[in-house]
């Protein structure tokens, strides 16, 4: 599932439409992205406006459109965004083509997990929806106070499971979690209540490293991360602990029901 800088990605494509019209859009009504908001409507809130930019946040992405028309994508599993130039030919996992004066902006999604929002705002503001979500892990908000005191909030939640929360980690999934977690060598499953308050501060930091550094290395250009990360390894059985000096066989089970990768010998709590 896309995460924070796999979406920052995705947005990008759709860069390259900046400043054009859209002259018709073509949607797929009986596709479930437009669960929230049905297809005709999206077809004639879009049509002749011109598409102005867009920001992500977390795993949201928000387009803004000439008088005040904002479309909210959410990528879901298998979601993605296309820009495509000369004739292309819709395909059909394209649920949503803009087809604008410099080319035709594309969201595709084969399993059709993601969703579709469309605002209208007289203000000129982004969405209500979008101006409540929580800090984003990068944004000034997101502070070392408010995040104890987020932690706090659930003792008996496990590290990996409360770095899933998108209430308090916008745009964390399930690689990225497991990389902080790698990083820290603390276990994914200890209970957030058995964080000292200077583990709690070291997980806010790497929370907001690992952002920095998925987003440098995969927000850009898709590129693979350095072998030195747990990235590289974590994907299937028989990974090895990438951390110098370690290469212990890293272990892949169920948490809460996703799937957890950590370093038996790196990861050691440190009450065993
Ligand atoms: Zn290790």
């Amino acid at each position: 599932m896309p995460e924070l800088a796999e979406v920052e990605y995705f947005r990008k494509r759709w860069n390259p439409g900046i400043g054009s019209t859209v002259t018709r859009v073509l949607t797929h009504p009986a596709a479930r992205i437009y669960r929230d908001i049905p297809a005709p409507a999206v077809r004639k809130g879009l049509s002749g406006r011109i598409f102005l930019g867009s920001s992500t946040h977390g795993k949201q992405m928000l387009f803004e459109f000439s008088d005040g028309a904002w479309l909210g994508l959410h990528l879901g599993m298998t979601g993605k965004l296309i820009f495509e130039s000369g004739n292309y030919e819709p395909v059909k996992s394209d649920h949503l083509v803009l087809e604008t004066t410099t080319g035709k902006l594309v969201f595709s999604d084969y399993r059709m997990f993601g969703k579709l929002t469309l605002d209208v705002t007289d203000d000129g503001e982004a969405p209500d929806w979008w101006q409540q979500l929580p800090p984003r892990t990068l944004d000034r908000g997101f502070t070392k106070k408010a995040h104890r005191t987020f932690v706090r909030r659930f003792p008996k939640t496990p590290l990996k499971t409360l770095l899933l929360d998108q209430r308090g980690y916008p745009g964390i999934g399930n690689w990225m979690a497991d990389e902080i977690c790698w990083r820290l060598q603390i276990p994914p499953s200890i209970r957030s209540g058995e964080l000292s308050g200077e583990q709690i501060d070291a997980v806010w930091k790497m929370t907001r490293q690992v952002s920095r550094d998925a987003l440098r290395v995969i927000g850009d250009d898709w590129n693979t991360p350095p072998h030195s990360w747990l990235f590289n390894h974590r994907w299937k059985d028989g990974g090895f602990c990438p951390r110098r000096g370690c290469g212990e066989e890293l272990v892949r089970a169920d948490l809460r029901g996703r799937t957890t990768c950590w370093c038996p010998r790196c990861q050691i709590s440190p009450a065993n």
